[in-house]
This record gives structure tokens, C-alpha cells and sequence, in this order.
């Protein structure tokens, strides 16, 4: 696995770190960054760009070691395994062959004894030093790793091509994607934005962002998650609404694996049933805090699993609630976004849950001439009762 990462992403990562030192008043590695940069508008207009991102990816890599929040993530979800950190960085090299690297900072060497500038004072790298290893304290699982986990990280290190963290436009583009999954040779693309990297004291939430992503990442090229892209039926909102049900229970699967190793995560669990409970309050809270235990504590899931469940509330319900708890007669009362109106039959967002306890007895008997079947907990939605209403001369 090679682990790159996209020239834009290093030049306003640095760029906005190194202004976040020079504010909090470490100056020197700022001061440093421009005896090498400020030369580089001297050079012929066709060197800068190269010349430029040479000093960029000299910082974000060996300066600021930005880039470790990347390999430490990747670490803690198991897609690398864990490397003692001190010799990570030399491990690295010889790994990647990236003799390049090594020349670059040759360069730059040579660069800052012709500029006569010196590097960091002792003081500083202390403190930074003491930052980094609170992160990693932070980060580090429970548990020792065992031989399995090490040897299951080496196969998805040797099958993974290559990791490519890129810059994110906006929040909306942030995300993990894998290409060529299906060729056996997958790629992973990471975007994320710059100014995640700015702050140190934002790390922990950078390093979580970067977890869950991988995590979905690493599920994809996963052969027991069996990863589809998969047709979902349904007219656009019915889609939607399936999808954010799918993304919340796979939330949900990476959160609880990462609790179960003491990774913390971008969101609490209490957070995330809160998630949960804004897409099931239709269903007994009993019930919907029964559901989400369950899920949380189910070891493994696959692709297909997850997206059956955010598909249809039978799947769910038969897995995590007793048939003794809820009568199948009961289940049909709940009425969940996106299900269909038994008098319209359109997805139905906005339910009149039991019309009954809130219309006048002539609006019932309206239905019912129509739909003699229809009882009221059937309920409807919002606008077939409003017509009815009107029908009845009431509304
Ligand atoms: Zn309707």
C-alpha cells in the first residue's frame, strides 16, 4: 500500500498549520517554511509550481508530521499494522522506496545552510513532541493487538494499491470512496478538508473523522462485508430516505466495533441513538431501544444485512424484538416515514397516525365508504385526510 497525498491538500494543510503556530506564537517553524518558500518566486515561472510543493510536502510530511494523523488512523481501523512509532517513519521509506523523499530533504538541508537559517528551538519540538504522544495515548486501543489482528491488517495493507488523501471543497465533499474494488486492486480516496489539519488542539477530532471513514473504507474492500453497489427501488424520496437509514446503521456497525476496542469516535452512542430515534420513533421505545442495543452489540454484518434492514421495518424488527413483544397487528400500526398511505399509496412523510382521536366520526365513515377494510390506527397521510375532511364537509 502506498499512502499519497494530493499537492493541494499539503500546500493549504501547511499553510494554515503554520499560520496557527505563528498566531499562538511558535514562530520558528513558520519563519522556516518562508526562508524556503519566499526564494521560490525568484526561480524562472515554470519551476515554481514543482519547487513549491517540494517544501509543501517536506512540512506536511517531516516538519509537521501531518501525515501521521493518516498512518495512525489507519493503523487503529487495522488497514496497516501497528508500527513501533519511533522506527515508523525509516519504515516507511524503505517501504515505498521513496528515495525522492530522502533527496528532498537533502535539498532542503543544503537550501538552509545557504540561507543561514536554523530549525526549531529545543523548547518547541518538546512540546510538540508531548502533543503528539497524548494523541497516541488517546488513540490506542484497550488491548494489545494479537497475532490475528496483525496478520489481518498485513493482508489488507498487501491487497490495498494505494490511499489517497485529497482535499475536500467543502464539508458536504468529505468522504472516503474506494475505486477499482471490483478489479481485486483497490484504491482508497480520502477527502478531507485542509483545515482539519490547521489546529493542533482539533487533532482528536481530525483523527476520529479519519477513523470512521476508513472504517467504511476498509468495509468495502472487506470480501466478508461483501460490499454491492446495489439497486434501491422506489421513486427518489423513498431512496433517500432508505439511504440515510443505511448510512445510520452503518454508522452505527463502525461505531460499536470502535467502542469495543476503545476507539473513540466523531459521534457519543448516545448521540447516535438520538440519530436512531429520529428514524424510529414510530416504534415502542421499549422495542426501538431493544433494536439499537442489538445492533450494537451484533459482531458482524454484511453489506446485504444492513441495507435490508434500513429497507424494510419487518427485516429489523424480526431480528432484534421477540414475536411475543409485538403482535404482527401492532407492527402494522407503525407507521414509519416513507411507508406507503393504505388510502393513496404514496410514500408518506407526514402520518395521521389514529384520525379517530383527532376528526369528526363523519370523516371515518367517509374513508370507510371508500376503503370498507380501512380501521383507523391504519392511519393515512396528512392530504388524504384533509380530503376526506373536505368530503365530509367538515375541514
Ligand atoms: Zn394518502
Amino acid at each position: 500500500m502506498k499512502v499519497s497525498y494530493s499537492p493541494q491538500l499539503m500546500e493549504e494543510s501547511v499553510f494554515r498549520h503554520l499560520n496557527h503556530l505563528e498566531r499562538s506564537g511558535y514562530r520558528s517553524d513558520y519563519d522556516e517554511f518562508h526562508s524556503l518558500a519566499d526564494p521560490i518566486y525568484e526561480l524562472p515561472e515554470d519551476d515554481r509550481e514543482i519547487a513549491f510543493e517540494k517544501v509543501n510536502r517536506l512540512f506536511f510530511l517531516e516538519k509537521l508530521k501531518l501525515g501521521d494523523h493518516v498512518l495512525r488512523a489507519l493503523e487503529a481501523v487495522g488497514l496497516i499494522p501497528k508500527r513501533k512509532r519511533t522506527t515508523k517513519r525509516s519504515a516507511l521509506l524503505q517501504k515505498n522506496q521513496n528515495a525522492e523523499l530522502a533527496e528532498e530533504v537533502e535539498e532542503v538541508e543544503e537550501l538552509e545552510e545557504a540561507n543561514g537559517e536554523t530549525g526549531s528551538s529545543e523548547e518547541e519540538q518538546v512540546e510538540e513532541d508531548a502533543v503528539a504522544v497524548a494523541e497516541e495515548e488517546a488513540l490506542e486501543p484497550a488491548e494489545e493487538n494479537d497475532e490475528v489482528s496483525y496478520d489481518l491488517a498485513r493482508e489488507f495493507e498487501e491487497r490495498i494499491r494505494e490511499v489517497v488523501v485529497k482535499r475536500a471543497i467543502n464539508k458536504v465533499d468529505e468522504g472516503s470512496n474506494v475505486l477499482n474494488r471490483v478489479s481485486g486492486n483497490p484504491i482508497i480516496e480520502m477527502r478531507v478538508l485542509a483545515s482539519r489539519f490547521s489546529n493542533p488542539e482539533e487533532a482528536l477530532d481530525l483523527d476520529a473523522f479519519l477513523i470512521q471513514e476508513f472504517m467504511h473504507a476498509k468495509d468495502m474492500v472487506d470480501p466478508e462485508f461483501d460490499y454491492e453497489d446495489a439497486f434501491i427501488p422506489g421513486n427518489p424520496s423513498v431512496k433517500n430516505l432508505i439511504t440515510s437509514r443505511f448510512r445510520l446503521l452503518w454508522n452505527m456497525y463502525v461505531d460499536a466495533r470502535l467502542a469495543r476496542i476503545g476507539v473513540v469516535s466523531v459521534l457519543p452512542k448516545e448521540a447516535r441513538f438520538r440519530e436512531f430515534d429520529n428514524f424510529y420513533r414510530k416504534i415502542p421505545d421499549k422495542q426501538r431501544r431493544g433494536i439499537f442495543e442489538g445492533i450494537w452489540l451484533t459482531d458482524k454484518f454484511t453489506h446485504e444485512e444492513l441495507l435490508s434492514m434500513a429497507t424494510d421495518l419487518d427485516t429489523l424488527m424480526s431480528k432484534y424484538v421477540d414475536p411475543g413483544e409485538i403482535s404482527e397487528e401492532e407492527r402494522d400500526f407503525i407507521h414509519l416515514q416513507g411507508s406507503p398511505c393504505p388510502l393513496c399509496k404514496f410514500p408518506t412523510y407526514n402520518w395521521v397516525d389514529d384520525p379517530e382521536s383527532i376528526c369528526d366520526e363523519m370523516v371515518i365513515e367517509a374513508i370507510q365508504i371508500d376503503f370498507p377494510d380501512w380501521e383507523s390506527k391504519d392511519g393515512g397521510c396528512d392530504r388524504c385526510i384533509e380530503v376526506y375532511e373536505l368530503r365530509a364537509g367538515v375541514g
